[in-house]
């Protein structure tokens, strides 16, 4: 399986150097210049990673980051020229998997890769179909169906989208806030009470299934994370 890792670059010498060391550790890169073909490449391509500038032309990397987030739970590596930007991609809690501060190492770079994507079970990698590894989910996003221990549940769109991110990451704590802006066309528009909701729902559809496992840890307080350990 070849991963296709997605960079969104605009300086041309760190570009074609993180392109270099990706490429070499046999991932299939794409290189663009702005957040605007980043967008457009993650429509078009089955992205298993996207490495993601902070300054670019276009827009900032971090709204860039909200809009990719707002459909799609591509693991995101963020690079940053400023250290003072680190405490904003930490501090926000945006949910990016990893960030690197210019000058970094590009074998540096490659590693950290390959490590969130063995963390991730290289999610939507290659053209195979999205299964979990490890875990008893199958998430297919074509059909809109997740599959539970080979069991497909019946789930609402919304419902969908909040089982989806928890899968993608196991152990990963999400926020509501988290959970909504990622799952919600209008986050404002909802409320924390509703993702409390929708968790009772689709931890209902679950236990259907499998009674005595429970695939949904509350953190009271912060919010929910999928079991890590199955
Ligand atoms: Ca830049």
């Amino acid at each position: 399986m070849t991963a296709t890792i997605l960079v969104i670059e605009d300086e041309p010498a760190i570009g074609e150097t993180v392109r270099y060391a990706l490429e070499s550790e046999g991932f299939v890169v794409l290189l663009v210049r702005t957040g605007g073909e980043g967008l457009e490449a993650l429509e078009r391509e089955r992205v298993a990673l996207a490495v993601l500038d902070i300054g670019l032309p276009d827009m900032n990397g971090l709204e860039l980051f909200r809009r990719i987030r707002a459909n799609d739970s591509v693991p995101v590596l963020f690079l940053t020229a400023r250290g003072s930007e680190v405490d904003r991609i930490v501090g926000l809690e945006l949910g990016a998997d990893d960030y690197m501060v210019k000058p970094f190492s590009p074998r540096e770079l490659s590693a950290r890769v390959k490590a969130i994507l063995r963390r991730t079970g290289g999610a939507a990698g290659g053209h195979e179909p999205p299964v979990a590894k490890g875990l008893p989910f199958v998430i297919d996003r074509e059909r809109h169906r997740v599959l539970y221990f080979g069991v497909p549940l019946v789930l609402t769109r919304l419902e969908f989208r909040v089982l989806e991110q928890l899968v993608a990451r196991p152990g990963h704590v999400f926020s509501r806030d988290m959970l909504m802006e990622h799952g919600w066309d209008d986050p404002a528009a909802s409320m924390d009470r509703t993702v409390d909701s929708h968790i009772k729902s689709i931890r209902a559809r679950l236990r259907e299934i499998a009674p005595e496992v429970e695939a949904i840890i509350t953190h009271r307080g912060i919010g929910y994370s999928l079991r890590e350990d199955w």
